[in-house]
Order: C-alpha cells, then structure tokens, then sequence
C-alpha cells in the first residue's frame, strides 16, 4: 500500500513580526488561479497593471518599473549589479543591518565601498548627508530608507540632491516602507529603489518590485562591463518585460497574480487613506507600549509606521518573551539582532496586518507575557491604544 500523505495543515499564526505580514483572503484566491505560460499575453496584461500599480505606490513615473522574479534581496542584488561597475566608489549610509548586506553587495561586484556609520537606530541629518557626500564624491550612493533591523526611517532628499550634484546614483531600499508609508521615489529623486512583496504589500514573499529612472538607465546602457548576474540583468529583463516580450526566464504566474492583487487593494483603498491608517495604528501601538512603561529604540518623527522596536524591559529575556508569544498566543514577532540582540522587540504593524484589532491582540498578549516573564506594565496598554484611535477616529 501506498503510504498516504494528508493535506498540509500549517498553524494559524497572527504574522506581526518584519515580514512575511499576514495575507490578504482576496490575494490567497489569487493565488489559487489557473496559472498560464511565462509568454502567454494574459501574463503581459498583469505584468502591465503591475507596473502601473507600482508606479503609483512607488510614486514614480519611471517606465522601468517591474518586479524581479526573487525576494527583496533579489532587488537588492539587482540594483547593486546594475549599477555598480568593478572601482566605482560606494557610499553606503550605514546605521543598521540592511545597509551593510548593501556594502557587502557592492563589495563583491567590486565596488570600492565607503561607509558613512552611525548607531544602529539613528539616521542623518540633512546637513550631514550632503557634507558626506560631497566630501568623497561617489559614483553610487546607497541608502534604507526602512531599516527593518532598527525602526529608522533615513529621509532621503537631501542625500538625492547632493548625489546628483557629483553626478552619483541613489539606490533606496524601500522594502519595508513600500504599501506602508511614503516612498515618494520622484519626490524624493531617487534613482533606483527596490523592495519585496511580503511586508508592506501583504502578499507571499518572492516578488521583488524594482523601479528605475531614465537618468540610471542611461548609465546603465553607457557600462563598459556587462553585469556579471545574468539572471538580474535589467537590459535582458527589459527584453522580457518590456520590449520584444522574448524569454529571459519563467517568471511565476501565480506569483504575479498575487501582487495583482495585493496592488489592487492598495489602490482601493487609497494610497492616502492606507498611509493614514498605518500611521493610526503605529501611534496606537507605541501609545501602549509607552503606557506599559516600555520606551522605544527611535525618536520620534524617524519612526516607521510599519515596524516598532520597544526596548526590552529591564530583566526580560526577549527570546523568551517571544518563545511564549509564539506557542501560547500564535503570534509571531522578532527580537533584535547584531548590536540590539535582546536589546530591542521588532513588532510589524503592516499591510493587512495593520488593523485596530491586531494592535490590541498584540498589546494584550505582550502585557500577559511580560507579567509572566517578571516585568508588570505600569499601565494598560490596550486601553491607552483606545484612546489614541478614538482621538483619530
Ligand atoms: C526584508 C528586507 C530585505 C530583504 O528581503 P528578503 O525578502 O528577506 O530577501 C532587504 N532590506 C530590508 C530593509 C528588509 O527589511
């Protein structure tokens, strides 16, 4: 006899950690749709609502707006192997983990990589970005305008400015801020931003969304060296998606249906109004966390909407704090890693999984779990949560 293998059955959780955030039902169905060819013309019409979606999320009128058949480090793999030539000098704005994956990108494409640092947690000032810049005159500049390992968020105008003042590209990492916050690519003048399909945008991982000014492609058709990644090559991409429609590789239907989707819901519901309800529910998050007696990482006004770091308390052991959230409530979160391993909560408030009800189950759980763990909130958090989203309702 055949061994039997039932239907898989993975647990229910309540996804509030960096991403992957919780998925939308509407973008699951998606999912579940009869796949076509990786040439097909009904993939093209998706791959081309796509890109207007994106663009109006990005906040760009860039053409070259796709998504990169990989996860957020594929965009990020693509935006260094594109840009980057072997010896041109890298100015990666270093204050948390992303950033250096960035240098440590750039490096192995043969970048000769500088590093502007600050703590993990911090961000730059205006005056000093420029300064920077100015100083070591690069031909590429790197940023995280979301940094997931921290909270920041970097503003990026002024970086953008004195970039194109030496002639150098911006590269943004967007991948948490895109669906969630602000990304403002033309505003802000960035060059080529990149970002995923799990945070922000409550969708699976494996699509990473890449936009690309016409100033960074015409840089990229002057390289004196093809770029060394194949796969992410955007000229070979732009024959796929873009031009002659010829085969590059099989991009996934699916996964293509179910940014359609995501992308959908966010136009529905109105990129003003999805912006104003993650900054509602972060406000509310951090009302409780702070009424629990908890302090956050980041000051404010550098804060994402999309992510919370509250400091551990004073003789909590994070990794327990979070062992017990996941088995007793289901609830997924993350703690800090590198220089803020135990120091910090990572707490997602994103997507579809910024919602007034998440916020509670999040802030009564954590509060249960930390009186078990030998710390008493000082205040009831949910209740403070209430009176920030009754305030703003
Ligand atoms: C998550 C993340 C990435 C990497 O994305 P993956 O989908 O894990 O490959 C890159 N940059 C930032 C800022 C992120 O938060």
């Amino acid at each position: 006899m055949p061994e039997v293998y039932p239907p898989l059955r993975p647990p229910a959780r309540l996804l509030m950690g960096p991403g992957p955030s919780m998925v939308s039902p509407r973008v699951y169905e998606a999912l579940a749709k009869p796949i076509v060819g990786h040439l097909d013309p009904y993939l093209f019409e998706v791959v081309e609502e796509v890109r207007s979606l994106l663009q109006l999320v990005f906040g760009t009128s860039n053409p070259y707006t796709i998504a990169i058949s990989g996860t957020g480090s594929s965009g990020m793999e693509t935006a260094v192997a594109n840009f980057v030539e072997p010896g041109d000098k890298v100015a990666v704005f270093y204050a948390g983990y992303f950033s250096d994956r960035i240098a440590e990108m750039a490096q192995r494409h043969g970048g000769n990589v500088v590093r502007f640092e600050k703590p993990w947690g911090e961000t730059f000032e205006d005056g000093e970005a420029r300064e920077l810049i100015l100083r070591e005159r690069p031909r590429v500049v790197a940023y995280v305008q979301a940094e997931t390992s921290t909270g920041a968020f970097q503003k990026g105008k002024a970086i953008c400015d004195a970039a194109h003042e030496v002639g150098a590209l911006v590269i943004a990492d967007c991948v948490t801020s895109l669906g969630g916050m602000p990304v403002e690519v033309d505003k802000t003048g960035i060059d080529i931003a990149y970002s995923c399909s799990q945070k922000g945008l409550g969708c699976p991982p494996g699509m990473a969304p890449i936009t690309v000014s016409p100033r960074a492609l015409e840089k990229l058709n002057a390289r004196k060296t093809p770029v060394p990644v194949w796969y992410m090559d955007l000229k070979l991409l732009d024959g796929y998606y873009n031009g002659p429609r010829r085969y590059h590789h099989t991009s996934s239907a699916t996964l293509w249906y179910g940014l359609r989707e995501a992308l959908a819901l966010v136009a529905e519901e109105g990129l003003e109004e999805r912006f104003a309800r993650h900054l509602r529910n972060h406000r509310a998050f951090v009302a409780g966390i702070e009424a629990m007696g908890m302090r956050m990482l980041v000051a404010e006004g550098s804060r994402l909407w999309t992510l919370n770091t509250p400091r551990v308390p004073e003789g909590v052991e994070e990794p327990k704090v979070r062992k017990r959230l996941l088995e007793e409530y289901g609830i997924e979160i993350a703690g800090g890693f590198g220089p803020l391993a135990g120091k910090i909560f990572r707490i997602g408030v994103m997507g579809y999984s910024s919602t007034r009800e998440n916020v509670f189950t999040v802030l009564d759980a954590l509060a249960a779990v930390l009186q078990a763990e030998g710390y008493t909130p000082a205040a009831d958090g949910k209740a403070a949560a209430e009176r920030v989203l009754a305030a703003t309702a």
